[in-house]
This record gives C-alpha cells, sequence and structure tokens, in this order.
C-alpha cells in the first residue's frame, strides 16, 4: 500500500518527515501511517504542476482524454482492492463501496475522458467584417482540498474535468482518508499520465491546506468540505484572486406530500439520510410530514431504520458501518443532547448500538429525532445518521420550511401529483432537487449548491466551464466597421 507523497510522478517522503496515522473506524485500530505533507511540500508539489502545466495544455485534447480513459479502465480492474481499501478507511459498507463507490469513480472517469476532445468554443455573431471566436483555455494549475466522505469518487470528480481541460492538478485528500486517493494516484502514473501533471499530497487542513489555498502560483482553488473552512479559503484565495469552486454544506429538505406512495417515500427517505452513515452533504436531513400522512409514515420509517444492519463494514451484510471517526461519532452524539435540550423528542436511536463487538467503533444507531423546524438541529449540519421530523399542513409551508436556513445543496419531494411535483420543485432554494427519489447523482447532471452551500459545480458541462476560462478574439476580416480616427 502506497503511504508517501506523490509529487512531480515519484513517489517522495514528506519534507517535515512527519507521519499521520489513518485508523479503521470499525475499531479505531491503525491501519498505517502515511506521510505528512507540509506548506513546503505543497510548494515542491505546485511547481512541478506548474513546470508540466503548458504542455499538459498543448496536449492533443484526445490524447488527455485517452489517458483519462486507460485510468478507469484501471480503477475498474482494481475495483475490488479499491472498494476494500475505501470500506476499510472511511466506514462505507463494502457492499456499497463496490456498488457505488467504484462504478460511480470508473463512470465520471470516463465521462471526462470522453469530453475531452468534445467541449468546443463558439463563434459570437458580432459585426459584419469581424470574426470572433471564443476558446476555452485551462487555468493552469489548480488546487483541489476534499473531505473524506466520498474520498475516491471526490478523485473523479474533482480530477476528470481538470485534466480532461488541461490543467495540471495538486490535490490534498483529507487526512483521515488518504488510502484509495495514493492508490488512484499510482494507477494514474500507470495509465501514463506526465510528471507533474497530477500531484498528490495529503497533510493536515491548516498547513498542507492552507498553503494550496493561498498559495500564489495555483489559479483557482476547488474545494469540498464544511462551510466555515469554505469561508477561510475565500479569506487566503484573496491574494492573487485564484478563482474559487466551493461544495459546502447542506441541510436537506425531505418533503413527505399527503399524496406520496408512502412505501417508495419511506424507503427513498431512509436512503437519503442512513446512506453512508448520513455522512453526506446532500442528505435528506429534515424530513417534513404532511399532518394526514406523519403516523403511517413514521411507524414504517421507524420500522426501517430499526430492521438496518450495523455491523463491520468489511462483512457483506452490513447495510450500515461506522462513521468515519470518533470525532464525528461524538459530534453527532452530542446533537442528540442538543435536540432533547431544546425540547425535542427521540423517537428512535440516539445512542451507540448496545453490542460488545461494536463497542470499539465509531457507530451511532439510525436516529430520528421529533424537533420544531427553528430549533438547532433543523439549522446545523449534523453529518451522521440523524434525521429530524416535523409536519406540515399547507404547501406553501412545507416550501417555506424548506427554504428556512442559510444552505441550498440538495432537497426531495415525494408526491404523485405532476403539478405539485414541478411547482414545489421550481419553488425550492437548492442547488439539486429530486422528485420521488434521492441522492441521484450522474456525471452528466451538475452537483453545487447556492446560498452557504457554496458556489460553481461539479460535473457535466458546468465542471468544464469552472476549469477554463474564455478567450474572445477578435479577428478583422474585412474592416469597415472598425473604429477610426477621421482623418
Ligand atoms: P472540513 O472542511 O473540515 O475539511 C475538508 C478538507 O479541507 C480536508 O481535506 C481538510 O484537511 C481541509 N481543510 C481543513 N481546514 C483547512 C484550511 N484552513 N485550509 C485549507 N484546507 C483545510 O470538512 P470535513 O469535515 O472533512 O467534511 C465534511 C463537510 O464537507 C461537511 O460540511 C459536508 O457537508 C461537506 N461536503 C460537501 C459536499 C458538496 O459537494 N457540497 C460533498 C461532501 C462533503
Amino acid at each position: 500500500m502506497q503511504t508517501k507523497l506523490f509529487i512531480d510522478g515519484r513517489f517522495v517522503e514528506s519534507a517535515c518527515g512527519g507521519t499521520i496515522p489513518v485508523l479503521n473506524p470499525f475499531d479505531n485500530s491503525e491501519i498505517c501511517g502515511i506521510a505528512e505533507g507540509t506548506a513546503a511540500d505543497i510548494d515542491l508539489a505546485v511547481a512541478a504542476a506548474k513546470t508540466a502545466a503548458p504542455g499538459w495544455a498543448a496536449t492533443e485534447p484526445s490524447i488527455r482524454g485517452n489517458a483519462l480513459l486507460r485510468l478507469a479502465d484501471l480503477i475498474e480492474k482494481n475495483g475490488e482492492e479499491l472498494a476494500t481499501l475505501e470500506a476499510l478507511d472511511t466506514g462505507h459498507p463494502l457492499r456499497d463501496a463496490r456498488k457505488l463507490d467504484v462504478p460511480r469513480t470508473v463512470a465520471c472517469f470516463r465521462y471526462f475522458g470522453g469530453m475531452a476532445d468534445k467541449f468546443e468554443g463558439y463563434l459570437p455573431p458580432v459585426y459584419p467584417g469581424f470574426l470572433n471566436y471564443v476558446q476555452r483555455e485551462p487555468i493552469g494549475v489548480v488546487g483541489q482540498i476534499v473531505p473524506w466522505n466520498f474520498p475516491l469518487m471526490f478523485t473523479s470528480w474533482k480530477m476528470g474535468p481538470a485534466l480532461a481541460a488541461g490543467n495540471a492538478v495538486v490535490l490534498k485528500p483529507s487526512e483521515l482518508t488518504p488510502l484509495t486517493t495514493l492508490r488512484v494516484a499510482e494507477l494514474m502514473h500507470e495509465a501514463g499520465f506526465p510528471s507533474g501533471v497530477v500531484n498528490i499530497v495529503p497533510g493536515y487542513g491548516h498547513t498542507a491546506g492552507a498553503r494550496l489555498a493561498s498559495h500564489p502560483d495555483v489559479g483557482k482553488i476547488a474545494f469540498t468540505g464544511s462551510t466555515a473552512t469554505g469561508r477561510k479559503i475565500v479569506e487566503v484565495s484573496a491574494g492573487n484572486l485564484k478563482k474559487v469552486q466551493l461544495e459546502l454544506g447542506g441541510k436537506g429538505a425531505n418533503i413527505v406530500f399527503q399524496d406520496a406512495v408512502i412505501p417508495a417515500a419511506v424507503n427513498g427517505s431512509a436512503w437519503a439520510i442512513f446512506h453512508n452513515q448520513g455522512q453526506a452533504c446532500i442528505a435528506g436531513s429534515r424530513l417534513l410530514l404532511h399532518e394526514k400522512i406523519a403516523d403511517e409514515f413514521l411507524e414504517r420509517f421507524m420500522g426501517l431504520a430499526r430492521s438496518i444492519r450495523l455491523g463491520n463494514q468489511l462483512d457483506l451484510a452490513t447495510e450500515m458501518g461506522p462513521l468515519t471517526s470518533k470525532q464525528q461519532q461524538e459530534k453527532v452524539l452530542r446533537y442528540c443532547k442538543v435536540a432533547t435540550d431544546e425540547g425535542g423528542e427521540i423517537l428512535s436511536g440516539g445512542r451507540v448500538p448496545d453490542r460488545d463487538e461494536l463497542s470499539k467503533g465509531c457507530f451511532v444507531e439510525p436516529t430520528i429525532v421529533r424537533a420544531r423546524p427553528g430549533d438547532t438541529v433543523n439549522r446545523e449540519e449534523v453529518f451522521g445518521p440523524f434525521v429530524t421530523v416535523s409536519t406540515f399542513r399547507e404547501d406553501e409551508e412545507a416550501v417555506a420550511i424548506a427554504n428556512n436556513g442559510h444552505y441550498g445543496l440538495g432537497s426531495g419531494l415525494w408526491t404523485t401529483n405532476i403539478t405539485r411535483g414541478h411547482k414545489v420543485a421550481r419553488q425550492i432554494r437548492a442547488g439539486m432537487v429530486w422528485v420521488n427519489s434521492y441522492k441521484v447523482a450522474h456525471p452528466s447532471s451538475p452537483f453545487g449548491g447556492t446560498g452557504e452551500s457554496g458556489y460553481g459545480r461539479d460535473m457535466g458541462f458546468e465542471a468544464m466551464r469552472e476549469y477554463t476560462w474564455p478567450k474572445s478574439v477578435w479577428v478583422n476580416v474585412d474592416a469597415k466597421v472598425m473604429p477610426h480616427y477621421e482623418r
């Protein structure tokens, strides 16, 4: 297993010689130590990227695309190993890592591999006598900072479009979950990316991350993580006015109307919050139930939540693994207390499971809490298997509750009334809205938020726009209309 930094096409020790322990959240045992990248390593990586960037930008787009397609093939070929590493490191159930994380990563790299030679400029219809064309130019060196909840998938969301568009990349994975990203670095080397085009530097946020975000030679920083860190990134990015893209936190409202198909809504709503132990920015963490169906829905929903199989993430029977870290487990348990202190009621879960074999790990039972819309647990992101429930009478009331807050990332609604579905989808302030589904994503559809959930988009054509800037070229073909001094 690779544990060093990947800089300029080689795996190297870190400048400070320190290591970061990587833990298995099932029992908090140490899997390995990885080299700790610091500001000095980021400087080396940025220098390597700066040297490599012009050559990569000048490489024929289809050749860049082919490298991404080869990488996708290699990830697919090594899928079982990557799924196991991802499960060990993050706590994702292995069955999800196999079925979702690996295939989605492959699909995303393939999408952008195919996109490399299909992303076109355009010809604005300007004055007669002029030819004006707009071409998209890569930014140069792009810094990317990602969190610990879907580390493998984020390699493709971030590096896929950046590399397809002709940028060189320095990516800093989370200090908590760097293992699959380092393995992808090895596969990138095997896929034939030139030295310096891709650099992977694990390290802590306040050292390596802060240096990458403030580095004067980095033209853009793409960040996925918490809103608090996003604010810091914006501040330190001001030095060279680098372009910033932010995918931040969320507090997704998931509305079940009186005409919903209840079994489908129950199942989808459970997936919306409990998949990946609720550690998803788009999680449906605020359940809004029409009062007519609230009792029936809740009875089924609690029954489903209690039946979810918690266990060792490597056991294929496990449907919910541990949270990714002790801090995250403690944070979720803290919010259980905040909820009851403010008068909320824990309807189900709210505890560490009472099973000896899980006692050393970062587990929390699927938790359902009755809370009022203004309560802390309805305003702040918990980022765990923790869902609040409240009721509404009118559609307008549901929309008002859904839009009440600073976040605007993902939201869902369940109804069989087609007019209601489209109308409410239009009224909800969020970057993504799911109707009769939740948490669906595809490489061709933009992903991102509004408000304090950030700005910019991963995936789709939007991502290619994010990683390029438009250059407008004016050619005088027949100069009759050219402004001039009359002499
Ligand atoms: P975090 O903000 O603590 O850390 C994210 C990354 O930023 C890590 O790599 C970390 O090392 C780095 N970092 C920390 N401090 C930094 C600093 N001062 N300068 C530069 N980098 C720094 O977030 P987290 O706890 O790892 O992840 C959970 C958060 O991520 C949640 O809020 C979640 O909603 C959000 N998230 C958002 C999306 C999205 O697409 N909108 C997707 C997944 C997760």
